[in-house]
């Protein structure tokens, strides 16, 4: 065996010294191809560097990240849509060049949007049967939130149905366990995410460690065992924050990456050293109106559309990090690597 691999190298140095006689010598060649390879890298970063400035990319700007409740005909508070204003919701979204995606993929850095465009997180709180419920055969009703919003994605290509379910064990109004695993299948099979809401939506502020655990703990594991799906992100209920901001992100039946709180500002670009993964801030969808003169949806996104400069603008690659120079001092060191300034 081994004396035949031997005579194999031989014959192979033997070929090669052959060749070498009209051909280039190997180590040249190997040069050339080398200093190509560096010529084509240069040439493919600098027509990135020129389609990112041409885009003005901007990412590590703001992304807002929308908190949605019930989408109902009468709404019962200011968290509620009906069914008009949400379709309004999306349709201001989609005509102002927003692209959802979904918090798991926020969090993870995958923003992977075409250049120019600007990412929104659609969440949505408490799994209640507006948002989704399926008839017979496993469509979902009219007026719903995935009806309303696969209807709009249908619409307007560029405008995919993404979106993040924060689940408690309220479970979309079912209480049988065949019932509970067909909505959670019907939302991982579409593309949606499903995340952790605590199992009974209690107010972590102040509880001992144990508690946390297991308010997040018990919902991860059942739903992991309805649907084989491990949340990467949770929303905190009330957006209140444990003693300790960790207990939210690691535990016993858990591992997140993001934390999401319940108010009032857009949130940094996961690239962005003001990132912070326990407390990632959301926004409440409403008109700029009493309490949301400012700091909800409306007057926000508002605010995104007359200040680019703050808005996250993708350069259409997922692979790098693209912002005008002078933003250098605020990329975060881990994402170094990927920087394209321009
Ligand atoms: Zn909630």
């Amino acid at each position: 065996m081994r004396l035949r691999i031997f005579g194999g190298v031989g014959l192979l140095a033997a070929a090669a010294l052959l060749s070498g006689c009209d051909s280039q010598p190997t180590t040249v060649k190997m040069a050339d191809t080398k200093a190509d390879a560096a010529a084509k890298l240069r040439a493919s970063q600098a027509a990135k560097v020129k389609l990112a400035a041409q885009v003005k990319a901007n990412e590590l700007g703001q992304i807002p990240v929308l908190m949605f409740h019930r989408v109902i005909d009468k709404p019962g508070s200011t968290d509620d849509r009906t069914p008009q204003q949400f379709r309004a919701d999306l349709e201001r979204l989609a005509r102002e060049g927003y692209v959802p995606i979904t918090a798991a993929e926020m969090v993870a850095g995958k923003i992977d949007i075409p250049a120019g465009k600007h990412p929104v997180v659609l969440t949505f709180d408490d799994s209640s049967p507006s948002q989704l419920t399926l008839n017979e055969v496993g469509v979902p009703a009219p007026n719903t939130a995935v009806a309303i919003l696969k209807d709009v994605a249908a619409k307007h290509p560029g405008f995919p149905a993404k979106a993040t379910f924060y689940v408690t064990r309220d479970m979309f109004g079912k209480t049988v366990r065949e019932e509970q695993a067909q909505m959670l299948g019907w939302l991982k099979e579409n593309g949606f995410e499903i995340g952790n809401h605590t199992r009974d939506h209690i107010n972590l502020r102040g509880r001992s460690h144990k508690e946390v655990d297991e308010q997040i703990s018990t919902i991860a594991q059942q739903i992991d065992s309805l649907s084989g799906v491990h949340p990467t992100t949770i929303a905190l209920p009330y957006g209140n924050q444990p003693s300790n901001k960790e207990w939210a992100m690691h535990g016993k039946a858990y591992n997140h990456q993001g934390a999401f709180l319940a108010g009032y500002t857009p949130a940094p670009a996961p690239f962005s050293k003001a990132f912070e993964p326990q407390g990632i801030p959301r926004i409440k969808v409403m008109e700029k109106k009493g309490d949301c003169k400012q700091f909800c949806s409306e007057a926000w996104l508002d605010w995104l559309k007359n200040n680019p400069d703050m808005r996250y603008t993708s350069d259409g690659d997922v692979r790098t990090v693209a912002y005008p120079k002078f933003k250098n001092p605020y990329l975060r060191k881990s994402f170094s690597k990927w920087g394209l300034p321009y």
